[in-house]
C-alpha cells in the first residue's frame, strides 16, 4: 500500500485540492516530476502542464496547471499555481480562441512586439494547447 501524505494545491482564486494523496505529478521547468510520500524536500518552478493526483491507490485524476511552484516539505506537498482546472471546468471554446490569438501574435508580430511580449505569447499558446489536450483526455480516470 503506498503511503499517503498531505497535499495542498492553491491558486490565487481558490483552494483547488486539499487532502491526502499517495502520488502527485507536475511539469516543472526542468521536466516532469512525480512525488510519493517521504520524497526529499525541494522547491521547483512549475511550467504549464498536467497535474496528476492520486488520492488513493487505484484512483487517478488529471488536471491543468499553469505556472507556479511546488514545494515538497516533510509535512506535505504544496503547489501554488496561477491557475488549475479539472477537465470538466475547461472551456474548450475559450482555449481555442486563446490559442488562435496567441498564434496570430506570434506569426504576425507588430512593431511594438518585443522579446518579453513574444515570450508571453508563447506561454499563452502553451496554456491554451495544454488546456485543450487535457480537455480531450478522459475526465475522472481510474487506473
Ligand atoms: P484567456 O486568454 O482565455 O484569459 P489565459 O491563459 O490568459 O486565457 P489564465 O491567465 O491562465 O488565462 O487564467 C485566468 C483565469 O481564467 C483563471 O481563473 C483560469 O482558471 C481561467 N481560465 C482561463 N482559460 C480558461 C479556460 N479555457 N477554461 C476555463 N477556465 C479558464
Amino acid at each position: 500500500m503506498p503511503k499517503p501524505f498531505p497535499l495542498m494545491v492553491l491558486t490565487p482564486e481558490r483552494e483547488f485540492y486539499s487532502g491526502s494523496a499517495v502520488y502527485v505529478g507536475v511539469n516543472t521547468i526542468a521536466g516532469s516530476i512525480g512525488v510519493l510520500a517521504d520524497h526529499v524536500p525541494m522547491v521547483s518552478a512549475l511550467d504549464v502542464g498536467t497535474l496528476v493526483i492520486e488520492p488513493d491507490e487505484g484512483t487517478r485524476r488529471t488536471a491543468f496547471h499553469s505556472e507556479g511552484f511546488i514545494e515538497v516539505r516533510p509535512d506535505g506537498v504544496y503547489i501554488l499555481a496561477q491557475a488549475c482546472e479539472w477537465p470538466e471546468e475547461i472551456d474548450e471554446k475559450r482555449a481555442l480562441e486563446a490559442e488562435e490569438r496567441a498564434k496570430e501574435r506570434i506569426s504576425h508580430p507588430d512593431e511594438e512586439l518585443n522579446l518579453t511580449t513574444m515570450a508571453h505569447s508563447k506561454v499563452a499558446l502553451m496554456r491554451a494547447m495544454t488546456r485543450r489536450r487535457i480537455k480531450s483526455m478522459s475526465t475522472t480516470d481510474t487506473k
